[in-house]
């Protein structure tokens, strides 16, 4: 299919790279061109606008950081479009960037679907993301050649954009908090005089273990935090998912704590590392 991917950061690039590599003929915008150019090295024609980029697409994914980029770059795009074009938002937006999303599309008579990425880097750039998928059944069918280039699996929430995102938010919740979790389980064993390793090692293969813990905690042994899922962006998950979770009635008390950590990586200057610097946060002060 003739795929137009908004957005080559860390996931857009993986994306399109996967879709390259499954045969679709793949145009590519980013606002910082530099970070497109080894997508147009790889076989990606590159867009010097979003309105170029969307002409003639059969399929639009935005993978862009947050609601006002995707609606900023959309309403750049929007009059370039093609009536028979499919909309794919990805990127993690919430419940009101979601709803604008669908209000957007149904002002300029754009078909949407939602596909929230599970996953990061690597199950990117390897088609191995699992998708969460929201929309007319009949849009998401014929994007289906798309999904299968990127996704190893897809979780259907229904004919509505909306379920998607929130689903997104449940889950995003999970990995903010597991991957704290980890930093103060490995930083409690450092402070205690033993190894972090052996933390991971205790939890290995048993019930409370996470593939996920090892990963972080490689990074974490390396004291090396190159960006898979960046700090600044869990933070902003954060938000999205409090604000989700204090209008449903919900207490969100250790999604607080959670956030806290973060932005005090952040504060660290670990915004654009990748999240698991949150174990530095809980290091006694020397
Ligand atoms: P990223 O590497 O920081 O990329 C963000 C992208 O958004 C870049 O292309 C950036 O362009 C663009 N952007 C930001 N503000 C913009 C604006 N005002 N106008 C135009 N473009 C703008 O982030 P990422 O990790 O790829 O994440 C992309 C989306 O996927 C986010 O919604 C994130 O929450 C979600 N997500 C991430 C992961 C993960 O593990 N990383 C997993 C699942 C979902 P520039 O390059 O020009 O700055």
């Amino acid at each position: 299919m003739r795929v137009t991917v908004l957005g080559t950061g860390i996931m857009g690039t993986g994306v399109a790279g996967s879709l390259i590599r499954e045969g679709h003929d793949v145009t590519v915008w980013n606002r910082d061109t530099g970070k497109a150019k080894p997508l147009g090295d790889a076989g990606a024609t590159v867009a010097d606008s979003p309105a170029a980029a969307v002409a003639g697409a059969e399929a639009v994914l935005t993978v862009l950081f947050d609601t006002d980029a995707v609606l900023e770059v959309m309403t750049k795009a929007v009059g370039s479009l093609a009536r028979s074009a499919v909309w794919a938002q990805l990127s993690t937006i919430g419940l009101d960037g979601s709803a604008k999303t669908a209000e957007f599309a149904e002002q300029h008579g754009v078909s949407l679907v939602e596909a929230m990425m599970l996953g990061t880097k690597a199950p990117a750039e390897n088609g191995e993301l699992v998708l969460l998928i929201g929309g007319d059944p009949a849009l998401v069918n014929r994007l289906s050649p798309v999904f299968d280039a990127i996704s190893s699996r897809v979780v259907n929430t229904g004919d509505r954009i909306g379920p998607a995102s929130a689903l997104k938010l449940s889950a995003n919740a999970w990995v903010g908090s597991i991957t704290a979790l980890v930093g103060q389980s490995m930083a409690l064993t450092k402070a205690l005089g033993l190894d972090p390793q052996l933390f991971l090692d205790a939890i290995k293969g048993g019930a409370v273990d996470t593939p996920y813990a090892h990963v972080k905690g490689k990074s974490i042994l390396a004291g090396e935090y190159p960006p898979s899922f960046p700090v600044a962006g869990i933070i902003k998950d954060l938000g999205l998912i409090r604000a989700a979770a204090q209008r449903a009635g919900m207490a969100d008390d250790l999604l607080a704590a959670v956030e806290a950590r973060f932005v005090a990586a952040s504060e660290l200057g670990h915004g654009s590392d990748d999240m698991a610097a949150v174990y530095t946060t809980f290091l006694p002060k020397s």
